[in-house]
This record gives C-alpha cells, structure tokens and sequence, in this order.
C-alpha cells in the first residue's frame, strides 16, 4: 500500500520537527516546510530519512502564496498525490500588551497564523478533493480560549481563528472525504519562547499548569499523529487540547 503524503509547514523545529519524525516513524513520506534555518531544516529532515521514508524539504513561507503553491507542487511532483498536510508554521511576536505593539508585528502574526493556515489548508482542499480524500490538522493553541492578556491577545485572536476555520472547514470538506481537525497546545517547551523574548516561561508557568511541568513537543506529535491516522476515520471537526490540563 501506498505509505501516506504528508506536509508538515514549520517542520524544521519545535512541535513542527517533533512532528515529523513521529509521523516518519509511523510511515508517512514527507515535505518538511521552513521559512529560514535552513540548518535546522536539514538536521530535521536527516532525522526523517533515519526512519526510511522519504523526505523533501523546501524553504517557503506560508504567508506568500506563491511560497504556499510552490510547496504544495513540490509535494506532488517529487513524492505523489498530498494525503495530508500540518499546517504547523506559527509566530507570536514579542511578548506586549496590545497597546504596546507595533502594526507590522500584529501584520505578521495575522499573515502567518491565519492567511497563511487559509492559503495552504485551500490548496490542501483542493488537491485533497481531487484526489479522493485526505487530513488536515492545524496547530492552534490553547491561548484561543486562555485570550493572554499581557503577553499576546493579537496571536490569541489568531489561534481562536484558526479552531473557527477549523469547524468551518470540517463541514465543508466532509463530502470530499477530507477530514479537518485540530490540536491546541498548552505551554510547550520549544524555541517559541526564547524568540518572543522570554526563555525561562515554560518552566516559570509550570505551577500554573494542572500537570505540574510543560509539554514537550513529542507530546503535541503524538495528538497529530492520531488525528492523521485511520483510528482517527470518524473524527472532524475536533479541537483536542493538548495542554497538561491548562
Ligand atoms: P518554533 O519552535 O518557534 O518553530 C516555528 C517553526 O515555524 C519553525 O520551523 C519556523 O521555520 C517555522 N516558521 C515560522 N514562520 C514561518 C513562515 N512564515 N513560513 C513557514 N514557516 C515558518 O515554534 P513552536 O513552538 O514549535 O510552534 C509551532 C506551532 O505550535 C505554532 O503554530 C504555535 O503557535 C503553536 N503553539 C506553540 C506553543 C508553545 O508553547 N511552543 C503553544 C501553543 C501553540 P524556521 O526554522 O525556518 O525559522
């Protein structure tokens, strides 16, 4: 049998890295997406190749459209029909109230989060339909439903846009046999925070967190994983949060 076509956009590090070699060691192919370290991109995508299927990696960001088409043609041209897609690839910005922050960071975290989550999950639907069926899992967070105030109500906004388009889009995509779902990590422990300017904040939260520690990003995988595979069949339309009870 055919081994699944998956791409995973932001896959050269964090929960989008953990992401590929959990769906690597499950038998998927993959296109691994990165925006910029091409370093981190290699070493990711080594970590693939060691579980024996393939890997393709391509530099695009997701919130250009012709980046997003690119990738999805490279899928196809080089490993076949895409079965599924992660659409992963997220930025917060720097840590600041709203009255604080600038128009260009609230600009970016839009465009990526939500017009770029849009841009591949439409190519996705099309390919998808066209093909006979497939999965869609889009990382949210669980700051859709927390609303972070102080820290980022703009990538918050974003994330409860990303479960919105999730219901939505499940709905839609049912008669093409697509199935979209999504997972909403809690605090987890990856590059996120050091780039938005506060490394220690995975480990400082952790009292505030039910299971008493952050997440690690083989644990987000592991959701994305299931709601890829078969066992998933009957399962759209879901937003599983995935954040040690927070
Ligand atoms: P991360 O460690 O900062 O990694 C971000 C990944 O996204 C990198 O692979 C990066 O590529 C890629 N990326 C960034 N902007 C991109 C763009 N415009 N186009 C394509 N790729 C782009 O982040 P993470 O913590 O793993 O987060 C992954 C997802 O989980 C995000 O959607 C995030 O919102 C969500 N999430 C994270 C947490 C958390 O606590 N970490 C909690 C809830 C939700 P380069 O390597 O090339 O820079």
């Amino acid at each position: 049998m055919a081994r699944p076509v998956t791409i995973v956009t932001g896959g050269s590090r964090g929960i989008g890295a953990a992401t590929c070699a959990r769906l690597a060691a499950d038998g998927h192919d993959l296109v691994l997406g990165y925006v910029s370290n091409e370093r981190a991109a290699r070493e990711a995508a080594e970590a693939v190749l060691a579980a024996g299927v393939r890997c393709v990696t391509v530099r695009a960001d997701t919130s250009q459209e012709a980046d997003v088409e690119r990738l999805f043609d490279t899928a196809s041209a080089e490993l076949g029909p895409v079965t599924g897609l992660v659409n992963n690839a997220g930025v917060t910005g720097p840590l600041t109230r709203l009255a604080d922050a600038r128009t260009e960071d609230l600009r970016r975290v839009l465009d990526v989060n939500l017009l770029g989550y849009l841009l591949c999950c439409r190519r996705a639907a099309r390919d998808m339909a066209a093909s006979g069926g497939g999965a869609i899992v889009n990382v949210s967070s669980a700051a859709a439903t927390l609303g972070s105030p102080g820290d980022y109500v703009h990538y918050a906004a974003s994330k409860a846009a990303t479960d919105t388009l999730t219901i939505g889009l499940s709905k839609e995509l049912g008669q093409d046999g697509i199935r979209v779902n999504a997972v909403s990590p809690g605090l987890i422990d990856t590059d996120m925070h050091a780039t938005m300017g506060d490394p220690g904040r995975p480990a400082r939260m952790a009292d505030s967190i039910p299971l008493g520690r952050p997440g690690r990003a083989s644990e987000i995988a592991a959701a994305v994983s299931w709601l890829l595979s078969p066992d998933a069949s009957y399962t759209t339309g879901a937003v599983l949060r995935v954040s040690g009870g927070r």
